[in-house]
């Protein structure tokens, strides 16, 4: 009796490794090391090269501001928000000398760097750091898709546009400093919001940014095309980037939360859907503002279409649909799996929940595994909700800038009891041992 219970066990178990993804191992420290070497020594020259480079105070400011970033970057990367020789990263640093190869372009500084970030994103920074953030695996839909992606910002390293930024933001703007400054009496994650401060300075759309933003698109298409990538998934790619963020845009049905947390002995209650009375908004205010801000959340990406419309009308030409490969299909896959790891990572409990309801919603596949974090993200929320922490970790709700399906959800987070948490969190951590 005692063997066919092992035996059975040992099936049961089996089934499981099989079925279960491992999520991607962070403890790399050998080559996060060797990064960090070589990054601190690469970028000692590279400062000193600008501060000769632009002489006087604008060398000084230049190199100090540049190291300072620096320091803030090195950080992040201790902390465990990149990834090391995984797949994502072999796959990119093929991609890059591809098109390097093919435009016979050399960027001696170029370091490339794959980060635990959903959102379908890449950014260079000045010292030729090209970071691809592991979301854009998933948001686009093909490998020609991701090489524009990739052109675009080696069009932006060629023309030195972030170093460009920097000069003028030092010339015209004293905003970046002030912000940086107000850190000093910040107590806590100083290293962290210095780098998302630093992010958003990146990102910060203006007209000079506009037209940088052009630039790049220009000359990365020409990279693009000497490096034999379909015509037409450049454009693609922007008409891609537009639907999504790090949040899917799918609507979380009213199913959905009566499937998964209706628990045994621990019944579904239909308040938990309840929402916030948002009557005396005004409502024609907050419409106009969706459909400028929201809908077209990256009013930046429209203006960057048009720009190739006009500029390059052949890239129109209906060509075959580009499939994506089975080698990006396994990285898009991943990318997927990585999801929860990474909102965890950063500590977005409430967002990781959401995902998690997402992903147990549209998937057949993986549900155990999802469901798995589905209990690590409540664990979490319990522990804040009662020491009282639970605004760090879960938004508010915000009509004027979420979306519908979201509301619900936060809605219904609000709406749990502490008992609640407690249970549904109890509940998914047993169920995943
Ligand atoms: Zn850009």
């Amino acid at each position: 009796m005692r063997t066919i219970l092992l035996i059975l066990m040992l099936g049961i178990f089996s089934f499981n490794a099989a079925q279960s993804y491992k999520p991607i191992d962070t403890a790399d420290y050998l080559e996060r090391k060797n990064f960090l070497a070589n990054y601190t020594k690469d970028t000692e020259v590279f400062n000193k090269r600008q501060k000769e480079k632009y002489e006087g105070k604008t060398g000084r400011e230049l190199s100090n501001s540049l190291s300072r970033f620096q320091k803030y970057f090195q950080e992040e990367v201790k902390s465990k928000n990149f990834v090391f020789n995984t797949a994502f990263n072999k796959y990119v640093n093929t991609v890059v000398d591809q098109i390097l190869k093919s435009n016979s372009l050399n960027f001696p500084n170029l370091k490339i760097l794959v980060e635990k970030d959903n959102t379908p994103n890449a950014y260079c920074m000045g010292d030729g750091t090209l970071v691809v953030n592991m979301g854009l695996f998933y948001w686009v839909d093909n490998q020609d898709q991701f090489a524009s992606v990739i052109c675009h910002e080696l069009g932006h390293l060629f023309l030195d546009h972030t170093i460009k930024t920097q000069l003028a933001d030092m010339k015209f703007e004293k905003n970046g400093k002030e912000e940086f400054k107000s850190l000093v009496s910040e107590q806590n994650n100083k290293g962290e919001k210095a780098y998302q401060i630093y992010k958003r300075q990146l990102y910060k759309f203006s007209a000079e940014k506009r037209k940088q933003e052009n630039e790049a698109d220009s000359l990365g298409y020409v990279y693009y095309l000497k490096s034999n990538f379909a015509k037409s998934e450049f454009k693609n790619a922007l008409v891609m980037l537009k639907k999504f963020d790090s949040i899917s845009p799918k609507v979380l049905k009213t199913e959905t939360y009566k499937q998964f947390f209706d628990l045994p002995e621990h019944p579904f209650k239909e308040k938990w859907l309840q929402k916030e009375d948002f009557s005396t908004y005004d409502y024609s205010h907050y419409k106009e503002k969706i459909d400028k801000d929201s809908v077209a959340s990256h009013p930046e990406l429209d203006l960057r279409i048009k720009y190739l419309d006009t500029q390059f009308p052949d890239q129109n030409i209906t060509t075959k649909k580009v499939e994506s490969s089975a080698e990006f299909q396994v990285l898009e896959k991943t990318a997927r799996l990585e999801f929860l790891p990474n909102f965890y990572q950063s500590e977005d409990f409430g967002v990781g929940i959401y995902s998690a309801l997402q992903l147990l919603q549209n998937e057949t596949q993986e549900t155990d595994y999802y469901k798995y974090w589905l209990g690590k993200n409540f664990e979490k929320i319990f522990e804040a909700r009662k020491n009282y922490k639970l605004n760090r970790y879960l938004d508010r709700v915000d009509p004027k800038n979420q979306d519908e399906s979201y509301q619900q959800f936060l809605n219904f987070m609000w709406n749990l009891s502490l008992d609640d948490i407690k249970f549904i969190a109890e509940f998914y951590n047993k169920k995943s041992l």
